[in-house]
């Protein structure tokens, strides 16, 4: 007899499993935090009900690129190019991130994806100047109760002079293995972020990632960002081979379709973070370009400095501008779409690409990204009562096209409920919000009294110039 047993009972289940399909009706048993079935009708008795009639029951959003740190400086860069947030960030403000002020960003980050229904996270932690920054990253990670995978990134030594930064990878990822993470099978788990090709010297990128096979960790990198990811760095790589199927590519949108290809042949995962891409200037979303490759992208956030923090934009974000492409690639062929010629991206592609597709590329999709028994429990329910969402003819089109993280009524992470009737549960959310406060207060101190970026403002008005600090 398993010692707690939770039954979600009568929702619109779509449970993102292609061998389970979708139940207009359906009932999923969570068993000591592991999804026990999942049927049109379970009778069960004895246990815990929540009435899901009215709501979407799903699995929870996977983010597969976030650096949540910036959580505290949201949308101050959102009119800024790549090379704004270049100078502005990571040679400005990350320099005055003290660790209580990385554990802020994360809590914080991490809770709004929560919030929003993004129950896994990957945090792309590249703002790690000490240990100490390393050990708040991941205190804040664990605090919010998401699942987590700390992708450990290096800090303002690797990453305030790019490209070409000579600095390797920082050595206290060893430290990190050892103390934080001896153990895969926890709820918050390890990769290396690494800079690749792009953004350091090819004798370091070796380097990294020789750490990052010692250390035995996943790795996720940047490539294909604009400018930057026009030197064919999946090129370089492949020569010196660094592709493998335990590589998350973020971007993509400069690489050659050659190179996309080489990431295919060698089981490597994408992230795609369409909106970051159109709004800083990072070329075209790949989507299409990697699905002729062969690759199923999953999807990411990337900044909250500029942009919102939840999937529902990304996923529409993604297909509009996919099929914004295909359409002006249509007529500029001359074909007509009055033939009825359906598109190829649907909304069911994107649902996939935020869920189990981001599973995939966290390495963790034999525990979430789908509600399959046997995987974590890691699930959400939508309100279908407002009324844009009603009435509900096609779940995964409204959940595309119409929902919002304030649909987002029940969160559960390994069983466990984090949200429900629209509030996240606990004391935390309340501590995230003065903690935050307090770091955006600090930083703007900071800023006046350092020379580069004396004219930091965070409403909007300032936009960053090129500077070297003393
Ligand atoms: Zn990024």
């Amino acid at each position: 007899m398993p010692d707690s047993r939770l039954l979600i009972q009568g929702g619109v289940v779509l449970s993102i499993d292609r061998a389970i399909g979708d139940l207009a009706r359906g009932d999923v048993l969570v068993e000591d935090g592991r999804v026990a079935a999942v049927a049109p009708a379970l009778e069960i008795s004895d246990c815990e009900v929540i009435d899901a009639a009215g709501f979407i029951v799903m699995p929870g959003f996977v983010d597969t690129h976030r650096h949540t740190w910036q959580a505290p400086v949201r949308n101050i860069a959102a009119d800024w190019s790549l090379f704004h947030y270049l100078w502005g960030l990571h040679t400005g403000l990350s320099r005055h991130f003290r660790p209580q002020d990385t554990y802020a960003g994360n809590l914080l980050g991490t809770l709004e994806a929560l919030d929003a229904g993004i129950t896994t996270m990957l945090d792309w932690s590249h703002n790690l100047a000490t240990p100490e920054h390393a050990d708040a990253a991941i205190e804040g990670l664990h605090d919010s109760g998401a699942r987590a995978v700390f992708a450990h990134g290096g800090g303002a030594p690797q990453w305030g002079s790019v490209p070409g930064n000579p600095v390797a990878h920082p050595d206290d990822a060893r430290r990190i293995r050892d103390s934080h993470f001896s153990s895969d099978d926890g709820l918050v788990t390890m990769a290396l972020a690494l800079r690749g090709p792009q953004f350091t010297t090819e004798e370091v990128s070796l380097q990294d990632w020789r750490l990052a096979r010692e250390l035995d960790l996943r790795i996720t990198v940047h490539v294909g960002d604009g400018e930057l990811g026009k030197t064919r760095p999946i090129e370089w790589m492949q020569r010196h081979g660094l592709l493998d199927d335990r590589t998350t590519y973020v971007h993509c949108n400069t690489l050659g379709d050659d190179e996309l290809k080489l990431i295919a042949d060698s089981g490597g995962t994408a992230s795609v973070a369409s909106i970051v891409e159109m709004q800083m200037g990072h070329g075209w979303p790949a989507t299409g370009r990697l699905l002729d490759a062969g690759i199923r992208p999953s999807l990411s956030i990337d900044v909250c400095s500029a942009i919102g923090g939840d999937m529902f934009s990304q996923m529409r974000t993604a297909l509009l501008a996919q099929r914004a492409l295909d359409n002006a690639d249509l007529e500029a062929r001359g074909i007509s779409l009055s033939g009825g010629e359906r598109l190829r991206l649907n909304t069911r592609d994107v649902l996939e690409f935020a869920t189990i597709e981001g599973a995939r590329a966290c390495g963790l999709d034999d525990r979430t990204g789908s509600i399959t028994p046997g995987k974590d429990a890691d699930l959400i329910l939508i309100r279908t009562d407002a009324l844009a969402m009603t009435p509900l003819n096609n779940p995964v089109g409204a959940l595309v096209y119409n929902a919002h993280p304030g649909l987002v009524d029940t969160v559960l992470v390994r069983g466990r409920v984090v949200k429900r009737n629209g509030a996240l549960i606990g004391q935390m959310p309340a501590r995230a919000r003065v903690l935050a406060e307090q770091t955006r207060e600090h930083l703007l101190v900071a800023a006046a009294d350092d020379a580069g970026i004396a004219d930091a403002r965070f409403d909007g008005g300032w936009t960053p110039r090129p500077h070297v600090h003393a």
